[in-house]
């Protein structure tokens, strides 16, 4: 793109902000003698798959998802960091706290990726859509040393898509009017939330490249796949209608989210996904010396998401309790249907401190063992006590992880 035409404003503005390398990056900026070399962060010391590697690694043909002994046949000195989620979850939010001054539009997609909605804020930046990539990456840079991406476009999906094309440390910009263009030749499935399954759905009509879609009416994909459907005919053609959704980021709520594999249909599997995020709910609840009474559980299907606020008896910041909610909910409303994310969050969490419900016992014998368990894990990794069924949650990673894409684009250098 020239940058030295005059600017002009653009009805909307939109950039993502991927983190490269995140944890990995982390692990090397925290131990200065591991820059500059291959780094694959696992699942504590006892971990046998690669939640995420440097750069270097990468370099070896290492990837997300690969397991360690595979790794080492590639690059035999490659360095194993256990993963520290509290670090992670710590410096993803400082990034997402200082991304707030650029514009208060920010929903936070992962622990390492953040949509800012720039639309009203161009003017300050003399409508300069360079100046604005460069200055997230400075602000993402200044406070906390480390490299993203940044992908800028007139809409979600183009922005997500353009943030992709140059990594480490790029800045990809795709004038809302190009867009379309941009994107003509690029796979539909290359787009974010296009799995393979609606891959062959659109194959059926000869549908393979974004400039394809324009070829079958809307209509085809409404039918089959409702509003989410529709959205995907106009993301190929670079005018997806999808708005920046800033509420997520209010600090009202403490919840975590994790994309599943894709399709999920066993139920057992997807109560073992539900147990672990109400778990890591209630870890960060106790962390952070907080309870909460009302909670919002939320599982995606192909046919959107299912939703449900509900209450426990009293404020609570066990796992057990939380998990309860989920599984009477998920009972109530999963027909079969595949699945693809999962959600649970507090809402409104208080100060655990002189709130107790004088009715409900106090259950000491409890917390004491709450606090000797998060110690641990604390010092060990997360999960090293835990419930026994999560102890059978193979591969799944302790972090939201990033590998895990609903396209199941799991081999992609995309981190
Ligand atoms: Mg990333």
């Amino acid at each position: 793109m020239d940058q030295s035409l005059p600017h002009h404003k653009w009805t909307k503005m939109i950039a993502l902000m991927d983190m490269n390398a995140f944890f990995a990056s982390i692990e090397q900026k925290d131990y200065p003698w591991w820059r500059g070399r291959p780094v694959a962060v696992t699942n504590g010391k006892i971990g046998t798959g690669i939640i995420t590697c440097s750069y270097e690694a990468r370099a070896f043909g290492v990837h997300t998802g690969m397991r360690l002994v595979e790794a080492r046949k590639l690059c035999p000195q490659l360095i194993q960091a256990p993963a520290r989620p509290y670090r992670y979850a710590e410096v993803s939010r400082s990034i997402m706290h200082s991304l707030e001054n650029i514009t208060p539009d920010l929903e936070i997609f992962s622990v390492d990726e953040a949509f800012l909605d720039l639309s009203h804020c161009q003017r300050l930046y003399h409508y300069d859509p360079w100046q604005i990539g460069k200055l997230i990456k400075q602000v993402v840079f200044d406070i906390s040393g480390l490299l993203c991406s940044v992908g800028l476009s007139g809409d979600r999906s183009t922005a997500k898509w353009a943030a992709k094309q140059m990594k480490p440390n790029g800045l990809t910009i795709i004038k809302p009017e190009l867009a379309e263009q941009a994107l003509a030749e690029v796979s539909v499935t290359d787009l974010c939330g296009v799995n393979k399954g609606i891959g062959r759905f659109l194959a059926q009509y000869g549908v393979y490249r974004c400039a394809d879609m324009k070829h079958i009416p809307i209509s085809v994909l409404g039918q089959r796949f409702g509003n989410p459907g529709k959205r995907i005919w106009l993301m190929a053609q670079g005018k997806d209608p999808e708005v920046i959704n800033g509420h997520v980021c209010e600090a009202k709520t403490l919840g975590h989210g994790k994309v599943i594999p894709p399709n999920t249909t066993k139920g057992q599997t997807i109560l073992l996904y539900l147990m672990h995020m109400a778990e890591k709910v209630a870890a960060r609840l106790r962390l952070n010396q907080l309870q909460a009474q009302v909670f919002s559980i939320a599982f995606k299907t192909i046919n959107g998401w299912q939703k449900t606020r509900s209450r426990t008896i009293s404020c609570t910041d066990d796992g057990k309790q939380i998990f309860k909610l989920c599984k009477f909910f998920f009972q109530q409303k999963w027909q079969g249907e595949g699945v693809f994310q999962v959600h649970v969050a507090a809402l409104d969490p208080r100060p655990a401190s002189g709130q107790q419900d004088f009715f409900i016992k106090d259950d000491q014998d409890r917390q004491n063992l709450h606090q000797m368990i998060d110690k641990i894990n604390h010092r060990y990794g997360e999960f090293t006590l835990c419930n026994a069924p999560l102890l059978n949650r193979s591969s799944m990673p302790n972090v939201i992880a990033p590998a895990w894409k609903p396209d199941g684009h799991r081999n992609t250098l995309e981190h």
